[in-house]
């Protein structure tokens, strides 16, 4: 038996494995994750390095293999299985393990200034008095003096303590042990949620609340589990409002009580004080948070804080992952639908497989939760590689799904009606206006690209050869980002003949000025990107919104993420083919699952809500399926479609995308590199499908070219391969010097 071991990483190889024989008397205790002491270099000096893998396979000259050394004492620490992990992301993602090793070890911040620290005085003012005097009476000077700092003030400067008033650590050592006075360590060591204010509904006293009965069965699934010592991976699947975050506090409570430890991803957009504190009013100042607006400072404490152990507990966006617990228990991904999961920097990770594999070396259970499953996750559900739990009912008694009502706007514009408003959206807001109840109205546009569709007929006009929608570019042209197909955009529909043919997109900033024209007694917000770019001001409109300073919120779809307002009796989704006709295969599963998830925004306190679905496409199965709130039926259809397509998860897809500032470069590399992976179909039936090359939905971008091919095939290793090839290819090729590659494997 061999180990392929990574040297410390403090050294600069950590990029290759070397290999080393297991003797026999160490097999059994070495596995993936063991730090060991190796020899290494010249004089064969011992160096302590990582095992990222068992194998039986030789890979350098039998004769010139060493003997691992020996196993370093201790159990497997968290940076340990950080850095096996960091082995895995660089394997499947395609990075190099120093960008690997820096995305999971967060990157410690040299501090300058020893940190601040405060005195704190423990006296009732008369016990300060009486000590004051006795100082006196004994002449204790030193201790007078600061005993006398305390006057009027609870707290003085460590710092200013030592110097200004002349004191030494031992001159306040007698008064600390006799409980006098307390050393309280800097700000920045605390927990950043102990000055949070619990306001607003819907957060709940923290204590545990009576679960349904539905709960109480996912609850009990999971904990009977983890006592049997059984970690599993669940997927709860739970309409809005079922009380998700209740099983999984449920869950927590279990875990943490059995001395172990638990992270929380939710995605950035709903890490917000709402979501928090309801986790902190249930489990105190045992959790943290880690959220984007820290500085890496900020952040690199609160990992500490894991490290040590001062807490149980971390939520946060997918970086909090790597929270360097050494007594994992549980690791939780709450909306695990969301894109945010996938990083989009260097190792591409997928936060939801890689918490998988951190599960797996730490012994945790893993839980993923949504109402609107991605397709993968479910795949795995059915297939029995998760465990299902399904919560079909909302939690409160009094509150019950919306009504979901779907306006055909094609309809509208044969009536004559050409706003944005059809006249039951209309009439609806109207009504709210009048009870002084809420309306969301947002717009589901998804980056820049725009497609051109029928306003009579309600096509959008797509690729003859694949079935995604052409992407408009700005010099009139329309292509197709999977197979180049590259058209003018025609004059009249070809479908039905109408000239009303136009590329779709409506800014918010537009609506806005429509809402108030039409609704002019009513109180409008506006939240986008513009609106939001400044710090905290996102956050700002919300909570303005939810104190009801505003009728009616306008936005694109970060409005409908997340967040609850017991007031918002309307939501409607304005356009609602904005999303379906990206140039993605998943935009339907998107579509979908934005509709579902906004229609959850309505009704959420005891009065029933109802949601509008505006949209040229009313018989879209996206459309229809999310309209009656049904996910099996939607999932059935979507996955009919992926198979026919031969896209994930049906399929494994990676991407490769190529760029370069030189353009005859990039286009010459594309080629060779296509056409030597091709040579790849002569192998038979397992042969891959390659498409493409074909240039990035944004060619240019930064003067920058970018080119991009597809590879499917069944299975992920061969894929893997592919990658390693291509990479070791682009190597060899002369002429590729100036072209990098990014790899994506879904
Ligand atoms: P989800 O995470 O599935 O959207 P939440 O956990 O946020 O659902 O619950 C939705 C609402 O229902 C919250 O206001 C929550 O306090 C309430 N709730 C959850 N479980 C119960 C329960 N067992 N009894 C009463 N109210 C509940
Ligand atoms: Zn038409
Ligand atoms: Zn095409």
């Amino acid at each position: 038996m061999y180990a392929n071991i990574i040297i410390d990483i403090s050294h600069e190889s950590v990029d290759r494995v070397f290999q080393y024989r297991v003797p026999r008397e160490l097999e059994g205790e070495i596995e993936a994750g063991k730090q060991v002491y190796i020899p290494f270099g010249a004089g064969s000096r011992q160096r302590k390095g990582y095992v990222v893998e068992l194998t039986d396979e030789v890979q350098y000259e039998e004769s010139k293999i060493k003997d691992v050394a020996g196993i370093v004492k201790g159990s497997v620490t968290a940076q340990s299985q950080l850095i096996w992990l960091a082995w895995w992301m660089k394997e499947r993602y395609g990075s190099t393990m120093n960008q690997a090793l820096k995305t999971v070890l967060p990157v410690k911040q040299k501090i300058k200034e020893s940190p601040k620290r405060r005195i704190r005085c423990l006296l009732s003012p008369e016990a300060l008095e009486e000590a004051v005097k006795e100082a006196e009476r004994k002449k204790y000077k030193a201790r007078l003096r600061l005993l006398t700092a305390f006057r009027g003030q609870g707290s003085i400067h460590y710092e200013e303590a030592m110097s200004r008033l002349g004191l030494t650590a031992s001159s306040i050592k007698p008064l600390e042990e006799a409980g006098a006075i307390s050393v309280e360590v800097a700000e920045r060591y605390r927990n950043p949620l102990a000055g949070m204010q619990p306001l607003g509904e819907g957060i709940g006293t923290g204590a545990a609340i009576q679960l349904t009965a539905a709960q109480r069965m996912a609850a009990d699934t999971m904990t009977g589990e983890y006592s049997r010592g059984i970690r599993g991976t669940y997927l709860i699947h739970g309409i809005t409002g079922s009380g998700k975050t209740e099983v999984y506090m449920e869950f927590i409570s279990h875990v943490v009580g059995a001395g172990k430890q638990v992270i929380v991803l939710i995605p950035e957009i709903s890490l917000t004080w709402q979501t928090v504190m309801r986790f902190y009013r249930r489990f105190g100042n045992r959790v943290s948070v880690l959220n984007s607006r820290m500085s890496a400072g900020e952040r690199y404490d609160q990992y500490e804080r894991a490290r040590t152990g001062d807490i149980d507990m971390i939520i946060g966006p997918r970086s909090a992952l790597f929270a360097p617990f050494e007594r994992l228990g549980l690791i939780i991904i709450d909306e695990e639908h969301e894109n945010s999961y996938k990083s989009e920097l260097s190792p591409r990770y997928d936060a939801r497989e890689a918490a998988a594999m951190r599960a797996k070396i730490s012994g945790a259970s893993l839980v993923l939760g949504s109402a609107t499953p991605s397709l993968e996750s479910y795949t795995k559900a059915l297939k029995g590689e998760y465990r299902l739990l399904t919560l079909k009912e909302r939690a409160k008694a009094q509150a019950s799904l919306p009504k979901a009502e779907v306006v055909d706007l094609r309809e509208e514009l044969k009536s004559g009606n050409r706003s944005i408003f059809s006249r039951r959206l209309k009439e609806l807001i109207e009504d709210r206006l009048s009870k002084g109840e809420q309306t969301m109205l947002f717009i589901n546009r998804r980056g820049y690209a725009s497609f051109v569709s029928c306003r009579s007929c309600g096509e959008a006009l797509k690729c003859p050869h694949c079935d995604v929608t052409l992407t408009l570019h700005r010099d009139g042209q329309m292509r197709c980002h999977y197979c180049g197909h590259t058209a003018p955009q025609p004059k009249r529909c070809p479908s039905c003949g109408s000239p009303y043919i136009a590329p779709f997109g409506t800014g918010t900033q537009k609506i806005e000025e429509l809402a108030v024209k039409m609704f002019p007694q009513a109180r409008v917000l506006r939240m986008d990107m513009d609106t939001t770019s400044k710090k905290g001001g996102h956050q700002e409109i919300l909570s303005s919104f939810g104190r009801g300073e505003a009728d009616i919120l306008i936005g694109t779809q970060m409005i409908v993420k997340g967040h609850d307002f017991p007031k918002v009796t309307l939501v409607s989704a304005l356009a609602a083919d904005l999303s379906l006709y990206a140039s993605d295969y998943r935009c339907s599963e998107e579509t979908f699952a934005l509709l579902t998830q906004a229609a959850g925004r309505a009704g959420r306190g005891d009065r029933l809500g109802t949601m509008v679905i505006q949209t040229y496409q009313p018989d879209h199965y996206s459309i229809l399926t999310a309209a009656k709130q049904d996910y099996e039926a939607f999932y059935s259809q979507e996955m009919a479609f992926r198979r026919m397509l031969g896209y994930p998860p049906a399929m494994g897809l990676l991407t490769i995308q190529l760029q370069s500032p030189r353009e005859d470069a990039l286009a010459g590399a594309a080629d060779m590199l296509f056409a030597s992976l091709e040579s790849l179909k002569e192998k038979g039936e397992e042969a891959p499908a390659f498409i493409g090359p074909v240039n990035a939905p944004i060619y240019k971008v930064n003067d920058i070219y970018r080119k991009i091919l597809y590879i499917k095939h069944e299975n992920y290793d061969i894929l893997i391969q592919i990658r390693k090839m291509a990479e070791q290819r682009l190597k060899e090729l002369a002429g590729c010097e100036h072209v990098a590659s990014y790899y994506d494997l879904t």
